[in-house]
């Protein structure tokens, strides 16, 4: 009874920013418990390679190009989706941007614009969007990527655009919860620490820096892109039903301290 929980047979999922490193990932996790996925990203040929990928060990995967900063081409994604499929029951808002070492002091209006418009925009016209054809249907399942960066200040970079924008991802994740619950839509997030993939790849060149990330963590490690997928298909499961509006924390115990 409770594996059974985790399967996604006949489940359609869409996830945004997926041709690589923890979207990917997640589209795999998806995957593998029988959801058929819909890989988008705002590089086309990289979400068609992803989904290649999948397709060739025997998963359902499409491709989709889509940059979530754009409200019509989310809605017009949306709509082929449901032309297509007739329905979505599960949105993973992944796409997101880091720019760190920016003091606020002397932070540009582009670097703040484009972080905010891609982390927190992005996820909202996205949940727009797919959360209206989960509302007609009375079912679906959306969860966010937020950040611990939401609830703790990274050391040593400064990036207070980063940390502000998850921070209105995990709010909006709980009033999108409060206002859907009733409708039958579930809306969480997942707030992981650092994750080894290329948004981090500069941290390799910095030993300083590498230290103090893990230093700082109880597990002594970074995260890997499946422990953050793992952390996506229990939300996105019936195995979470009870589940909305909650935050929950893929960090090593870097919140501990
Ligand atoms: P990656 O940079 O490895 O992958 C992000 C993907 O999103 C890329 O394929 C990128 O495309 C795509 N993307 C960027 N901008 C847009 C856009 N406007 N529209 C659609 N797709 C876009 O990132 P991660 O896998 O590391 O991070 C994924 C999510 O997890 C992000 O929301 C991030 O903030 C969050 N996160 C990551 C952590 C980490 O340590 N890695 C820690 C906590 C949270 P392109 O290749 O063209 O840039």
């Amino acid at each position: 009874m409770y594996l059974e929980k985790f399967r996604l047979d006949g489940k359609l999922a869409v996830i945004t920013g997926a041709a690589r490193g923890i979207g990917l990932a997640c589209a795999e996790a998806l995957a593998e418990a029988g959801a058929a996925v819909v890989i988008t990203d705002m590089n086309g040929e990289a979400a068609m390679q992803a989904a290649a990928t999948l397709t060739a060990r025997g998963f359902a995967a499409e491709a989709a190009m889509l940059d979530v900063t754009d409200p019509r081409a989310v809605e017009a994604l949306q709509e082929a989706v449901i032309a297509r499929h007739g329905r979505v029951d599960i949105l993973v808002n992944n796409a997101g941007i880091a720019i760190s070492n920016r003091p606020a002091e002397t932070m540009d209006d582009a670097t703040w614009l484009k972080v905010v418009d891609v982390n927190l925009n992005g996820t909202f016209w996205c949940c727009r969007s797919f959360g209206r054809s989960m509302l007609e249907k009375g079912r679906g399942v959306v969860v966010n990527i937020g950040s611990m960066s939401a609830e703790i200040v990274n050391r040593p970079q400064e990036q207070s655009q980063y940390n502000a924008s998850k921070a209105a991802v995990h709010q909006l994740t709980r009033s999108l919860a409060a206002e859907w619950a009733p409708r039958g839509v579930r809306v969480n997030a997942v707030a992981p620490t650092y994750i080894e993939t290329e948004l981090n790849a500069y941290v390799y060149n910095d030993p300083e820096m590498y230290r103090h990330w893990v230093g700082g963590t109880p597990m002594n490690r970074l995260g890997k892109v499946d422990e953050v997928a793992s952390v996506v298909l229990f939300l996105a499961s019936d195995a979470s039903s009870l589940m909305t509006g909650s935050i929950v924390l893929a960090d090593g115990g870097y919140t501990c301290w």
